[in-house]
């Protein structure tokens, strides 16, 4: 049985798509097959992974998504590119934003992606779709996709607002769009656990939420070596194995692999 996970949380820079990238390559390291889907025209995700140029590739998510619009047929394999460290991912880039806009006046406007996923699901253990930083479209469609959700936060006055928010859009979304969708769980990330602050923060989310959320006992600490990873195409395995950011997402995969 194949799981969709949607990496969201409104705000950027939370780590959403260094989280996708590591809790995936985590998930392939441990046998499982896994497709990650960049849903960002940034292509964020693709460059993480050693798209150099996202804009020029010619198959990535937005083509895909107007053939389905368009009701053509493609292989359900088609545009999926394979990662040195065995992961298997459909890119993205620019032209979905031209796309967004020409979503808005479809009928089932939300359900395009999931359309995507159920030809694909059963080539694969798990999915995971990195959001862009927003509630527009393209989430919505991820959240009307989705088993669940994870929402990296950093903790941060902000990104706790910021967390209400989603929440309630989370709850919305489960009501008109996609009854079965759970919160696999909220999860820090770049946290200096030295600071009082920091640790109040993750108190006061553990108080709110705790009850019916669940807050991964998995934290990720701030280190300059994941930040390097983006540049360097690999995953925190292959970029720093013996550091505190690989263990601690290596902890994060056996959390989600439990809760199964
Ligand atoms: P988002 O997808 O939510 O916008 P990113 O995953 O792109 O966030 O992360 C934002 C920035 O923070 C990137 O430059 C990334 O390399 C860096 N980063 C991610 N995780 C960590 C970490 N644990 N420690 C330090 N920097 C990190
Ligand atoms: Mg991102």
């Amino acid at each position: 049985m194949c799981k969709v996970i949607a990496i969201v949380n409104q705000k950027g820079g939370v780590a959403k798509t260094t989280t996708t990238v590591n809790l995936g390559i985590g998930l392939v390291n441990e046998g499982k097959r896994v497709l990650l889907i960049d849903s960002d025209s940034q292509g964020s995700l693709s460059s993480c992974l050693g798209v150099a140029e996202p804009d020029e590739l010619d198959v990535t998510l937005p083509t895909i998504m107007s053939k389905i619009m368009n009701d053509e047929e493609f292989d359900n394999t088609w545009g999926v590119l394979k990662h040195e460290e065995g992961i298997s991912f459909l890119p993205c880039n620019i032209e979905l934003s031209g796309l967004e806009v020409s979503m808005v006046s479809m009928m089932r406007r939300e359900f395009i992606l999931s359309e995507y996923v159920e030809k694909v699901r059963d080539l694969y253990d798990f999915i995971l779709i990195d959001c862009n930083s927003s509630l527009g479209m393209m989430t919505m469609n991820a959240l009307t996709t989705a088993d669940s959700i994870i929402i990296p936060i950093q903790a941060a006055y902000l990104s706790v607002k910021g967390l209400q928010q989603l929440i309630t859009t989370i709850s919305k979304t489960k009501k008109y769009l996609n009854p079965d969708l759970g919160i696999e769980g909220i999860l820090f990330t770049m946290m200096d656990s030295r600071t009082n602050y920091a640790r109040e923060i993750k108190q006061l989310v553990e108080n709110s939420y705790g009850k019916n959320v669940r807050v991964f006992d998995s934290v990720i600490p701030f280190s300059v070596r994941a930040s390097e990873t983006s540049a360097e195409g690999v995953s925190i395995f292959k970029h720093d194995p013996k550091g505190k950011v690989a263990t601690a997402y290596k902890n994060l995969v056996k959390e989600v692999l439990n809760y199964e």
